[in-house]
């Protein structure tokens, strides 16, 4: 596979591999397009290379946008070492299926990432290529994970990095990321605000945006959380994927990772049914796919579900035609939902996952409820972020027994546990 040139997804104009986002003639967006025709069909020599590469998503550089050269003994570039992202564990959650009256359910859990969220694989693909384009600085506007990810990855590799959120972001993220040394920006609005902004600031500065000049690279990292998948499956498909929605990059570029190597024969049958999950408070995809729309209208965002609020979701429309060719869906949940979905999802499994996990637990439980799900199918649900981000949304969801220390005050407080 090699990589050849940048492409409108639209009228499909061709560009040069460079800082390039979008169309001259039709403003549409670019896409990164490879060249297959080399490919010999030896299935098992992939699947023997990938297996030998690193534990990182670098055993997908085959797949992946970069030059860079053949890779060294240790399958590592030295323009891609850093932060190294990805292999994250994929775990049978028979609890949660048992929940939910399905048979089999795994969780992607991609909060095991270096900034725990599934932020570090677009990252460390775009900062790379930034890298290979000769950028010193990098920047991001930020939902709140990608500020995490690009001022980690800036410090690993020590690049100047700017990051622009929300100013009303979840303290613990701002933490989170002030911590790497980063210049933080809060900006006061919403982030289809601080997008704006930093699309202006984009064009008169020299600076890589991991998600606007380098954004065509930026969302080829997300392939590779199919790829895995695909793998740990062993070389198998899924059926259903259940993955949050904010631009809608990741709920796409999971299918395309899924075709790319259905199109090479790494993988065989349909593509699995896609269903996307967002919040009620910020649902332009999931209120258009119920109206039967082709476009999103955009909407100001109103939920705990911070890292997903993007109210103008720059994806929507191939999301749309993604869940309908699929015969998936997109859904949405209330916050109150979210709250029970980040429970369940940590009461059955272990896994305590941030509101954006919630989203997407909650819109698993709504399709089981609904009867969308078929006793057979084999389900994988995308958990993109770690709990510990977001801990005002469990606040109050649960009892603390304060005791005096004396075995008396415990059985007091709490009855029914009896001593020998
Ligand atoms: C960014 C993000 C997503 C999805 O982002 P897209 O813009 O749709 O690619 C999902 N979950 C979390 C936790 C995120 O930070
Ligand atoms: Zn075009």
């Amino acid at each position: 596979m090699a990589v050849t040139h940048l492409e409108c997804k639209e009228c499909k104009a061709q560009y040069p591999l460079e800082a390039l986002y979008v169309c001259e003639h039709c403003f549409g967006p670019l896409e990164v397009a490879y060249d297959h025709s080399a490919w010999n069909g030896d299935v098992a020599e992939v699947r023997r290379k990938i297996q030998g590469g690193p534990q990182n998503i670098w055993r997908y550089a085959d797949f992946l946008p970069l030059a860079g050269g053949p890779p060294g003994p240790s399958g590592r570039l030295a323009s891609r070492v850093g932060l190294p992202a990805g292999c994250t564990p994929l775990i049978r959650a028979d609890r949660l299926a048992e929940r939910l009256g399905l048979r089999e359910v795994w969780v992607k859990n991609d909060a095991a990432n270096p900034t725990h969220s599934f932020k570090d694989r677009v990252v460390s693909v775009a900062v790379t290529r930034a890298r290979e384009l000769g950028f010193q600085t990098i920047a991001c506007a930020s939902t709140g994970n990608l500020a995490n990810s690009v001022a980690a990855h800036g410090a690993a590799l020590g690049m100047e990095s700017y990051v622009f959120i929300p100013a009303d972001l979840e303290e613990q993220k701002v933490l989170a990321t002030g911590v790497y040394g980063t210049s933080l920006v809060g900006v006061e609005g919403s982030y289809d605000d601080v997008n704006r902004l930093c699309t202006e600031l984009c064009a008169d500065r020299d600076w890589a945006f991991v998600n606007i000049n380098l954004r065509p690279y930026y969302a080829e990292g997300s392939k590779t959380l199919a790829f895995e998948i695909a793998e740990q499956l062993g070389w198998e498909l899924p059926d259903r994927c259940v993955v949050p929605v904010a631009s809608g990059s990741l709920f796409t570029k999971i299918a395309r990772g899924f075709n790319e190597w259905r199109e090479l024969g790494l993988l065989d049958g349909p593509l699995p049914r896609m269903n996307g999950a967002q919040a009620d408070g910020c649902s332009p995809v999931a209120s258009a796919f119920a109206a039967g729309h082709d476009v999103c209208r955009p909407v100001k965002p109103r939920t705990i579900a911070k890292s997903l609020a993007i109210g103008n979701p720059a994806d929507g429309p191939y999301a749309l035609d993604l869940a309908r060719r699929t015969g998936g869906s997109v859904d949405s949940v209330s916050d109150e939902e979210i709250r029970a979905g980040i429970g369940l999802l940590a009461q059955t499994t272990g896994i305590f996952t941030e509101t954006a996990g919630g989203v997407t637990t909650a819109v698993l439980a709504k399709l089981a409820e609904r009867g969308d799900i078929d006793a057979d199918e084999r389900v994988v649900l995308v958990i993109t972020g770690e709990g510990l981000k977001t801990l005002d949304a469990v606040r109050g969801t649960f009892e603390t027994h304060t005791i005096e220390p004396t075995v008396e005050a415990f059985a007091a407080a709490v009855p029914g546990t009896v001593s020998v």
